[in-house]
């Protein structure tokens, strides 16, 4: 059978799949997506996120949680940088030893992700070939609802295709080409049960906000020092393709000098941030990056400018003061000043990783902390970070990255609160889709 043969059996009579086919030219086979699954991947983040022209990267650990908590996640937390945790559903069964997962558990790992920003993919049961239709349910099917259950507060929406020797999925070999999706079962099913998937499809990413485009898109390893070191080029040379990187580590592979490698790298990509030359996103949000969009999901506000007033914050009870100057409106605390916070409805939005960034200045110094709470039940999700300001005349972006919890937390709240005496002033805060 030739491939054009293949895509008419394989299409025939499903006109959506016609259209998209007719969208990826060159395609030997048709996708099927799962288009409930992609509607609510796509609505989660509030439709393509734009990144006003620049580049956007993503970060990728691939298990051995014990080495990834006590290595990799401070720096992810100190430079403010989501990362994707691809996590098998057996995985705390199956990985001992200091470069296992044993260390940690699916509660303690959900908790991390909520806090954190820390998307988790589907990367199989077991992370061995299944070379029988029976064998690839479990490690693709099974595994995706195991992980659900185990992780009620995470939505389980891509898969990871694992390294897996033998039959390689009996032919898969982790998604070499879009075709592959369809192809192999193991792509057919990988699609009927997750919004995307990841894999070996070469090139940087198309940040074209629409995530069908990213199928399969690969990743470029910086488990090793030597490539690390090159993170910086690899993100220039997608820029000037006006696409996006995803980076990779195994955290077991790296030795002191790697992760000295990557730690330069996390410096490198959060001071791009700041310089605004570069967007730091999950790998699904990566998927649904656009280079050329300045449009970007904030639950916070459409607007987010404090140039309207307080605009649902409540500045006036707790007696901030809204100041303007050179065409900037922000928010003063004074003397007797409660804490300033607003609440919203998670919504559709549930599940989604955010980005809260606020644009901080202290012209005297200052301490101060940021949470993001479910106000109804604070014990359910609570995250705190303590910001500290040297004297400045200039603002300074502040990033922190969560979930928002998939179900149980109907509203959060964002609340600033000055911990020691000092001038503080903010912009009006943005809780964007990352
Ligand atoms: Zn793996």
């Amino acid at each position: 059978m030739t491939a054009a043969s293949a895509a008419v059996a394989v299409g025939a009579g499903d006109g959506s799949t016609a259209a998209i086919t007719a969208a990826v030219p060159g395609q030997a086979y048709p996708f099927t997506p799962n288009g409930a699954l992609l509607d609510a991947f796509a609505a989660r983040r509030g439709g393509p996120i734009g990144t006003g022209g620049k580049v956007a990267v993503a970060f990728r650990c691939d298990h051995h949680l014990n080495r990834f908590q006590s290595k990799l996640l401070p720096l992810h937390r100190q430079y403010g940088i989501p990362v994707t945790v691809a996590a098998m559903s057996q995985m705390f069964d199956l990985e001992h030893g200091p470069n296992g997962s044993a260390n940690l558990s699916f509660p303690i790992l959900q908790k991390l992700a909520l806090e954190n920003g820390l998307e988790v993919a589907n990367h199989s049961s077991t992370h061995t070939d299944a070379p029988t239709a029976q064998r690839l349910r479990e490690e693709i099917v099974y595994s995706r609802t195991a992980l659900a259950k185990a992780l009620p507060k995470l939505p389980i929406e891509l898969f990871i295709p694992p390294g897996v020797g033998g039959t390689r999925y009996q032919g898969f070999a982790g998604g070499r080409s879009t075709a592959s999706f369809q192809k192999y079962l193991a792509g057919r099913l990988i699609i009927q049960e997750h919004a995307l998937s990841t894999g070996y499809v070469p090139g940087y990413w198309p940040m074209t906000g629409n995530p069908l485009d990213s199928m399969g898109n690969v990743h470029i390893g910086i488990e090793n020092a030597d490539y690390a070191r090159r993170g910086p080029s690899f993100v220039h040379a997608a820029a000037q393709q006006g696409r996006g990187v995803c980076f990779m580590y195994h955290p077991s592979l790296m030795d002191d000098a790697d992760l000295l490698a990557v730690e330069d790298l996390f410096a490198w990509c959060a001071r791009e941030r700041d310089q605004r030359r570069m967007e730091i996103l999950t790998t699904s949000g990566l998927m649904m990056s656009s280079f050329n969009s300045f449009s970007r999901h904030n639950l916070l506000s459409r607007t987010a400018s404090f140039k309207a007033g307080w605009n649902g914050w409540n500045g006036a009870a707790a007696k901030w003061a809204l100041r303007s100057e050179s065409g900037t409106t922000y928010a003063r605390r004074g003397a007797g000043s409660a804490p300033l916070y607003k609440d919203v409805s998670t919504g559709l939005y549930a599940g989604s990783a955010r980005q809260l960034l606020i644009s901080m200045r202290s012209t005297t110094g200052i301490r101060a902390k940021i949470e993001i709470l479910d106000p109804m039940a604070p014990g359910q999700f609570n995250v705190e970070k303590i910001v500290t300001l040297v004297p400045s005349t200039g603002f300074k972006p502040v990033h922190q990255y969560v979930v928002l919890p998939l179900v149980g937390s109907p509203t959060v709240r964002v609340r600033m609160s000055p911990l020691t005496g000092g001038e503080l002033h903010l912009q009006e805060p943005r809780l964007l889709a990352a």
